[in-house]
């Protein structure tokens, strides 16, 4: 276990082109934050501190986690990742320990990302939380972060689906300096995740010209809905002998995402 949290994955190859749905704007603020981490020097000069921690919120799988992994690509930087119910232990200390751990690992590697997902489940607000164990493994976190300095090589990325869970202190600038949120993809968005997704997949042209209403017909899809569907499609063309990805493949797949979220909802009735 401790092992998991603090060994750095390989560095993902994945670039902010492969994150779609995020705009234009978003991915110009995101780039300007780390030219400052890119040039240390250079912000320090502009009387610039490099930000130490990043906050991405939004619902599941709209691309927090593919995002930072394209920080981490973009900064060239060693990817160490965990879950924040990794750090939840009734054991004494251990929770605190494993923060410790997995800050000296990333240190020992700089430049490093260390991307923490579900932080509410380590930084969550300290009366809701609950626990003095919890509290001790916050209260380590904010030791670490504050310990760093702003130029050590080392970007803290959190990521959460309930902001509002959050600890106040955990926020604090100088712990995180940015916070971006990541929402589900607008019709546009959809469009732009599409695209990403049958990059290298062959397509027959009766697919190609129904993109756009593909990415009408997916209101309220999230980015990981929408890879899904594709991986779906795809299934069933291979299952059906085919050599590319057909219009037919696609309604099937639609149907049977759409099918299992009704059914998931009547469950939640
Ligand atoms: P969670 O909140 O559940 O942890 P997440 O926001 O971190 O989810 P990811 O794990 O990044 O979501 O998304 C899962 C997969 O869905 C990605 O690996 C990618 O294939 C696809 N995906 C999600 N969002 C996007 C996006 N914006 N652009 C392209 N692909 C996306």
């Amino acid at each position: 276990m401790k092992n998991s949290v603090s060994q750095a994955r390989p560095l993902p190859s994945i670039s902010l082109e492969d994150v779609g749905g995020i705009g234009e704007e978003m991915k110009e603020e995101i780039l300007q934050t780390l030219s400052t981490l890119k040039e240390p020097e250079r912000a320090t000069k502009m009387g610039i501190k490099p930000p130490k921690g990043i906050l991405l919120y939004g619902p599941p799988g709209t691309g927090k986690t593919l995002l930072a992994q394209a920080i981490a690509h973009e900064l060239n930087a060693a990817f160490f990742s965990a879950s924040g119910s990794a750090f939840n232990e009734l054991f004494v200390g251990v929770g605190a320990s494993r923060v410790r751990s997995l800050f000296q690992a990333a240190r020992k590697q700089s430049p490093a990302v260390i991307f923490i997902d579900e932080v509410d489940a380590l930084a969550g607000r300290r009366k809701a939380h609950g626990g003095e164990e919890a509290e001790k493994t916050l209260t380590e976190l904010l030791v670490q972060l504050d310990g760093g300095h702003s130029n050590d090589g080392i970007l803290f990325i959190a990521a959460t689906n309930r902001k509002d869970m959050l600890d106040e202190a955990f926020l604090r600038p100088g712990r995180i300096d940015f916070t971006f949120q990541v929402p589900l993809p607008d019709t546009k968005g959809r469009r732009e995740i599409i695209d990403i997704h049958i990059k290298g997949k062959a397509l027959s042209d009766d697919v190609q010209v129904s993109l756009d209403e593909l990415a009408e017909s997916t209101s309220g899809f999230s980015g990981a809905e929408l890879q899904s569907l594709f991986e779906t499609a795809s299934r069933h063309a291979v299952r059906n002998g085919q050599d590319e990805l057909t219009k037919a493949d696609l309604d099937y797949a639609l149907d049977r995402t759409i099918l299992g979220s009704t059914s998931r909802s009547l469950q939640d009735l």
